[in-house]
C-alpha cells in the first residue's frame, strides 16, 4: 500500500511531488531522481576562454518557460535522460519515442 503525502504538503490540492517519466521505468516520484541541470553544449576545452568556461559552469539561463534538463534515476535504473519541464508550472512534457543517450559533449 502506498503512503499518502502529509496533509501539510497537499493543502486540499493535488500532491506537490512531481512525477518524472523515466523512459525505462515509467512515471516515478521525484524523490527517486537527481536533477543534473539544463541541457547545454559544453565548450571545446582546447579552445574555450576562461569567460566561456565560467559562463558554461556558473551562469545558467534561469529559463522561464519550457526547459530541457538532465535527470538521473538514482533510486531506479540509474539512467541519465532528458526531461522537458515547464519551469512556471512544473508540467512535464511526455517522453516521445525511444530514449536517446546524451552525447559526451552534452553531459553535465
Ligand atoms: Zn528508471
Amino acid at each position: 500500500m502506498r503512503a499518502l503525502p502529509p496533509a501539510s504538503r497537499t493543502e486540499g490540492r493535488e500532491a506537490l511531488m512531481l512525477q518524472i517519466p523515466c523512459p525505462w521505468c515509467g512515471p516515478r516520484d521525484e524523490i527517486e531522481f537527481i536533477p543534473r541541470g539544463p541541457v547545454a553544449s559544453r565548450p571545446d576545452p582546447s579552445t574555450a576562454s576562461d569567460l566561456e568556461w565560467t559562463t558554461y559552469l556558473y551562469q545558467g539561463a534561469n529559463t522561464r518557460g519550457w526547459l530541457r534538463e538532465y535527470w538521473v534515476h538514482t533510486h531506479g535504473c540509474g539512467q541519465l535522460f532528458v526531461v522537458t519541464r515547464q519551469t512556471l508550472t512544473n508540467e512535464i512534457a511526455p517522453v516521445e519515442g525511444e530514449p536517446a543517450a546524451p552525447t559526451r559533449e552534452d553531459a553535465p
